[in-house]
């Protein structure tokens, strides 16, 4: 029997969700690979077999898309399979807020910012770390919180539309330590204008988090940091309208919910 045919039944998933994928050891099977959203990622061994994480980002397209699987054997034989992955589409409410306005209507100087900031920002999720950093289940950055479900809001900030929510607000008085969600890599450890005090960290297979609007930031690019170590103190820096952490989460580009990191069964 072919073992392939086990991996990966169907699979649905909702907009902004990441999901976890798994194939069973083989004892010849060398790689694994997946194409999706037009990129190829591979998958990591564990000690039940291969897995990988892919994202369905915010904006996908409802209804059904494919996803290539290769599979390369020890003799050089590859076998390809695709599967479909159907996603579903959310609804996510509106939410209005009021910020200083240089934060709506942008200098010159502001717009020449932002625009090199995105590129900074997107040259680092465009990053593959081939393997997983972490072994552990994905943890909330501030122990014991609970709300925050706020990933995937529409905005509109002083009456102007603007892009969704790519996180999660959690509510953090000045000074509360946050904690790294998992081990990895600081890619990025500075001041953005929008996002303020911010840091992000690399988990490896196209996984990250960030943490942003932190009144200090207590690691820097470059360094691993272990699941819960303590990356920063969370502030009101950027475009706030007070005190909190944005917990955000990506998978290569994909925009998913952060909360979407602890649904996996590791
Ligand atoms: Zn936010």
């Amino acid at each position: 029997m072919n073992a392939l045919v086990l991996i990966v039944v169907a699979v649905a998933a909702f907009q902004g969700q990441a999901v976890k994928l798994t194939v069973p050891s083989e004892a010849d099977l060398r790689s694994v690979t997946i194409e999706w959203n037009d990129r190829v990622k591979p998958f990591a061994r564990d000690e039940d077999g291969w897995f990988t994480v892919i994202g369905v980002d915010l904006g996908a397209k409802p209804g059904e898309h494919t996803a290539d699987l290769l599979f390369t054997y020890t003799d050089g034989r590859t076998t390809r399979v695709v599967r479909t992955i159907t996603v579903q589409a959310k609804e996510y409410p509106t939410t209005s807020l009021t910020v200083a306005p240089k934060y709506v209507e942008l200098s010159t100087e502001n717009q020449e910012r932002t625009a090199r900031e995105r590129k900074e920002i997107g040259a680092a999720y465009w990053k593959m770390t081939p393997e997983a950093y972490w072994t552990e289940p994905f943890a909330v950055p501030i122990p014991g919180i609970t709300g925050g479900r706020n990933f995937g809001h529409r905005r509109i900030f002083n009456d102007q539309p603007r892009a969704p929510h790519s996180g999660a607000d959690l509510t953090a008085t000045t000074g509360t330590e946050i904690h790294a969600s998992n081990r990895g890599k600081v890619i990025l450890a500075k001041n953005l204008f929008f996002s303020g005090n911010a840091v992000f960290i690399d988990h490896g297979l196209g996984v990250f988090t960030v943490y942003l609007h932190l009144s200090e930031i207590l690691v820097a690019p470059g360094a691993m940091v272990e699941k819960g170590e303590v990356v920063g103190l969370a502030g009101a820096t950027g475009r706030v309208t007070g005190p909190h952490l944005h917990w955000g989460a990506r998978i290569q580009k994909a925009r998913v919910d952060p909360f979407s990191l602890l649904e996996w069964q590791l």
